[in-house]
């Protein structure tokens, strides 16, 4: 197995999949340490340092050992790291539905196609939108979802206008927006998504509503 350096890890744990078109399924998370962006509302500040350094088979046998049909990893933000690759496509021979959250930042051209790239471009309200790298959008399918999540009425028009000037809704199999928590209401999004007839779905963070507001992205 390729594995140049292994992987800083910062968790593996089995939870419920919190967002995207898989909510609510049993999912293995595999929580990468280390992310480049600093999104003004980040939910998980604590992979930004530290983690251990695992080997590629560490990293794989532990994922499946949970035994969950789903498996995402995530960050922090995956694709900073070389050996996420391998492990993507290790784990789709392993036979699981495999889901990779990254930030829009990172080109996601080399990811295993059987990988669902869930594309987290960065709305204006994060402080992060310059970084977005609109390359990707030529590169997705419909296999892959976009997220958006917004803070304010200026990100909306920002989503709304992205998501026209893109194709977002006919590339992607999903264009998912939420709101950053205790921000945005999500009855102001749903109105102004109603309003304007968006080609997207509303999604609420399910983890935040169960284990509450400071709860890690799941
Ligand atoms: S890209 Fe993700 S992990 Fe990185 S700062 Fe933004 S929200 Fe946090």
């Amino acid at each position: 197995m390729h594995d140049p350096n292994g992987l800083l890890i910062h968790e593996i744990y089995a939870s419920i999949q919190g967002e995207s078109s898989f909510v609510g399924w049993p999912c293995t998370f595999v929580r990468l340490s280390r992310c480049n962006l600093r999104c003004r509302w980040c939910d998980t500040p604590q992979a930004f340092e530290g983690g251990e350094r695992r080997s590629l088979e560490d990293v794989l046998s532990e994922a499946l050992a949970h035994e969950t049909p789903l498996v995402e990893v995530t960050g922090g933000e995956p694709l900073l790291q070389a050996a996420t690759l391998p492990l993507l496509r290790a784990l789709c021979d392993a036979g699981r539905t495999v889901l990779l959250e990254t930030s829009g930042e990172r080109d996601i051209s080399a990811v295993d196609p059987r990988v669902h790239r869930i594309v987290d471009f960065k709305a204006p309200g994060s402080g992060e939108c310059e970084r977005n790298r609109w390359s990707n959008v030529q590169r997705l399918t419909r296999r892959d979802e976009v997220k958006l999540v917004l803070a304010d009425r200026a990100d909306y028009e920002w989503a709304r206008r992205v998501i026209a000037e893109h194709g977002l809704a006919q590339r992607a199999g999903a264009v998912l927006l939420s709101c950053v928590w205790g921000e945005l209401e999500p009855a102001q999004l749903i109105a102004w998504m109603l309003e304007d007839r968006l080609p997207a779905r509303f999604q609420l963070q399910a983890h935040k509503y169960i284990w509450g507001g400071d709860a890690a992205g799941v």
